[in-house]
């Protein structure tokens, strides 16, 4: 049996490009992953599809499992012979019993690496403009616990004498005994004029800044609604957060929105949206894997150089064709002297990675236009056209082409099928919060949605999402199934459909 290893590693403040590099390379290959409540569900995207999850969830007032418990489920897992990842918000030696963690492992023998992670306290620093040290100003640094334990509202922290001169104080746990804090930072000396700012789900989407004075932060907390997880910053540099608060402008920030494209390919939306500052939930509805037929690509790629016409429908069918293409092939000239025709400017844009150029893209980005546009041409009596699809590539392109006398071979390259969201930690999100739209970029999307739907009940103060279509095809079938289609992208394209939801949310 291969010998178990437990790694506890630090996930961040939460925003998941805020992941180390060690990190993502350790969920991509983990067999087991034990978890806390404050990890974002983007990372369970990243897991092997057979990873084993637990989540041990802590949150103030509720523990799913005791820390004994967690530890034992460390131990058990790696005597296993399990790659076993404790995932832990923030870094896992700060605050977060990592080190309790560790001594269980030390001394049961258990080898054991730790990644650290980006604190929250310099998560909250950078996303709301807050310097932790400046020349001028602050030259020490206080990380400090507001709640050493959640079950308690004591704490045993020496709070009137902290330093007081030239320090910035970041308060972990502290939202809870806020008052008490601030009176008793005061009472040991710092001035009621002490610059102080609460840093709400620091680096998120929906990030919010609560700014004050230490006078003041008590009672403008309560009225500004603050709630944990957040960060109290207390120190002159707190002021300059106005002035340095790049993230906040951003025209979607505070803004959640939902991507329901498959796994793999829902990174280049998603950064795309969180770029203009809104917070991703990833709901993947379908799932989309490669589905050559090793007998049908090797009848195909003999004959290749003899088809006039290859026309893509999607950007999956030219990954997946020259997937295939590249297996066999190590040269790109063996396509041969064949025209390319893509149906719209997004399958474009995929063929060009592969630096080849496409000879027609229709006006609008559906099969119908795309068969039209072929047609007019006047280069399909008797020619031979390879049309790359999946399995729901919709037979009326091949139907049109046919009657233009082409004769048509359908190389099926991959396959999009329904997920199940009856575990999945993002429908979970989706069902508590909701979120200001939903994102639909295909109308298998939008089927899988409709019959997922017991999976992703709203619950009563969830937000109610506004339905975005990323074109006319999909926004047919959302009608079609009876979905309203509050906003459709001008163009069916990822840009297109970036600038319609900024032009509806955006600041
Ligand atoms: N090990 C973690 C801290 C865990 S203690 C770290 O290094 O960050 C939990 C506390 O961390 C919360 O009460 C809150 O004060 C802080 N915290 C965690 N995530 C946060 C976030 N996204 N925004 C603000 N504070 C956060």
């Amino acid at each position: 049996m291969p010998k178990g290893i437990v790694y506890l590693v630090g996930a961040g403040p939460g925003n998941p490009d805020l992941l180390t590099v060690r990190a993502r390379q350790l969920i991509e290959s983990a067999e087991v992953l034990v978890y806390d409540y404050l990890v974002h569900p983007a990372f369970t995207h990243l897991l092997p599809d057979d990873c084993e999850q637990i989540c041990v969830g802590k949150r103030k007032g509720f523990h799913s499992k005791k820390q004994e418990e967690i530890q034992e489920i460390l131990l058990a897992k790696a005597a296993e012979g399990k790659r076993v990842v404790r995932l832990k918000g923030g870094d896992p030696f700060l605050f977060g019993r990592g080190g309790e963690e560790a001594m269980a492992l030390a001394e049961a023998g258990i080898e054991f690496e730790i990644v650290p992670g980006i604190t929250s306290a310099m998560g909250a620093a950078a996303y709301s403009g807050i310097p932790l040290t400046n020349r001028s100003t602050n030259a020490t640094l206080v990380f400090v616990t507001g709640h050493e334990n959640p079950e308690k509202l004591d704490t045993t922290v020496d709070w009137e004498n902290l330093p007081k001169k030239d320090s910035t104080i970041c308060i972990y746990m502290g939202v809870a005994n806020l008052d008490r804090i601030s009176e008793r930072l005061m009472a040991g000396g710092f001035l009621p004029e002490t610059p102080t700012a609460c840093v709400e789900w620091a680096t998120m989407g929906h990030q919010r800044v609560c700014r004050g004075s230490l006078g003041t932060i008590a009672q403008e907390s309560k009225s500004f609604g603050l709630k944990a997880p957040a960060i109290i910053i207390v120190g002159e540099t707190a002021a300059m957060s106005e002035d340095l608060s790049w993230f906040e402008n951003k025209p979607l920030q505070g803004r959640k929105l939902v991507v329901t494209r498959s796994k793999g390919q829902a990174s280049e939306l998603s950064s795309m949206l969180e770029k203009t500052g809104a917070e991703v939930i990833g709901l993947p509805l379908i799932s989309i894997t490669g589905a050559v037929k090793p007998e049908v690509a090797d009848e195909i790629f003999a004959e290749i150089a003899s088809y006039d016409w290859l026309v893509f429908s999607s950007p999956n069918g030219v990954r997946y064709f020259f997937e295939a293409f590249f297996q066999k092939f190590e040269d790109i000239r063996s396509l041969g002297f064949l025209r390319i025709a893509a149906v719209g400017k997004s399958t474009a844009k995929e063929i060009k990675k592969y630096f080849v150029s496409t000879d027609l893209i229709p006006k609008e980005a559906n099969a119908e236009s795309l068969a039209e546009a072929l047609v007019e041409t006047d280069s399909l009596d008797s020619a031979k056209v390879l049309v790359v699809a999946g399995n729901l590539g919709r037979d009326v392109l091949i139907d049109k082409l046919e009657e233009a006398r082409a004769i048509v071979d359908r190389f099926e390259v991959y396959k999009t099928e329904q997920t199940d969201l009856s575990e999945n930690p993002s429908a979970k999100m989706f069902r508590e919060q909701g979120a200001d739209g939903i994102l639909f970029t295909s109308s298998s999307g939008v089927r899988s949605f409709i019959d997922q739907a017991k999976y992703l009940q709203l619950s009563p103060d969830a937000l109610r999402p506004k339905t975005v279509s990323i074109g006319p095809i999909t926004s047919a079938t959302m009608k079609q199934i009876g979905m309203p289609v509050d906003i459709e992208a001008k163009e069916a394209s990822l840009d297109s459909l970036v600038d319609a939801v900024v032009k509806r949310f955006g600041k």
